[in-house]
């Protein structure tokens, strides 16, 4: 059981699907459900360490935890890996989708290439798994059902990856808007099936896609955060809890900020 000041955020008997949750903010979500008392699934592309990673969150939890390989742009496998873990692991009662790609580069060498490689990911990855979850708790007439996106504090605001001249990651940035619009108009269709729609959109975060940074523009950055500096993983992880559990069930449609502060800023 996973508790925050003044309650407790209890998921047994839950089963949660989370993409990318072999790594950064999806590891730390995937831990903290499994403290929680779910069982996980976790989703992952191609890092030969995934099995392990389950394992071990198994090992260390005593919940079940298994990592299924899965490409989320592509909508066919989507919806053959959901309703498999949905037979092996289910009822499945959450989604967290959110794996993410990134490419950073001026807007003038952006390419056709590098458009989809972010728009197949962050926006048709995560529209092909939240419809592959909804779609097997409205055939199920299951009511209820929680999708947690992650976003990006960028889907407001332009992030600078640079210190003296603008590199703004056009692609990146504009992906994430989409997604942020997306949740607002699943979460209106979806509503009467039960299912809950939110973003999760966090700000700067210690992972590996942050790790490329240069060292001085993430110390331009992390000073001019208001909480002054980056996040850690775990840090993401009570959020998604809240929205995942019931504590959560007036919550649809919106997008919440674990940012250190940088919009108000
Ligand atoms: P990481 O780069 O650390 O990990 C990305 C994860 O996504 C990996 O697990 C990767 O799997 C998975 N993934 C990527 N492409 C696919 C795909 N096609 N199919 C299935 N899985 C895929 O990311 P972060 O933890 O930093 O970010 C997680 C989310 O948070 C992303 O959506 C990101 O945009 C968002 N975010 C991150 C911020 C940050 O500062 N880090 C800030 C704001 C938002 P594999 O390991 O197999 O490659």
């Amino acid at each position: 059981m996973a508790r925050t000041r003044g309650f407790s955020i209890n998921l047994a008997e839950r089963c949660i699907v989370i993409t990318g949750g072999n790594r950064g903010i999806g590891l730390a979500i995937s831990q903290a459900c499994a403290k929680a008392g779910a069982r996980v699934a976790i989703i992952y592309r191609s890092s030969r360490d995934a099995d392990k990673v389950a394992q071990d969150i198994a090992k260390d939890t005593g919940t079940q935890c298994q990592a299924y390989q899965c490409d989320v742009s592509d909508t066919d496998l989507v919806v053959k890996t959901l309703k498999r873990i949905d037979s092996e692991m289910g009822p499945i009662t959450g989604l967290v989708a959110n794996a993410g790609v990134s490419v950073v580069k001026p807007a003038l060498e952006l390419t056709k290439d590098d458009f989809e490689k972010v728009y197949n990911v962050n926006v048709l990855g995560v529209f092909n798994t939240a419809r592959a979850a909804a779609e097997l708790w409205v055939k199920q007439e299951h009511q209820g059902g929680s999708i947690v996106i992650t976003a990006s504090m960028s889907s407001q605001i332009i992030n600078q990856a640079g210190t003296n001249k603008p590199l703004t990651q056009v692609f990146y940035n504009s992906s994430k808007a989409a997604v942020s619009n997306l949740v607002k108009g699943v979460a209106a269709e979806w509503a009467g099936h039960g299912i809950r729609v939110n973003a999760l959109s966090p700000g700067y975060v210690e992972t590996d896609q942050t790790s490329g940074m240069d060292q001085k523009i993430r110390d331009y950055q992390a000073t001019h955060l208001p909480l002054g500096r980056f996040a850690k993983p775990h840090e993401m992880a009570p959020m998604a809890l809240l929205l995942l559990s019931e504590h959560a069930s007036y919550m649809t449609g919106q997008e919440y900020f674990v940012d250190g502060g940088q919009l108000v800023y």
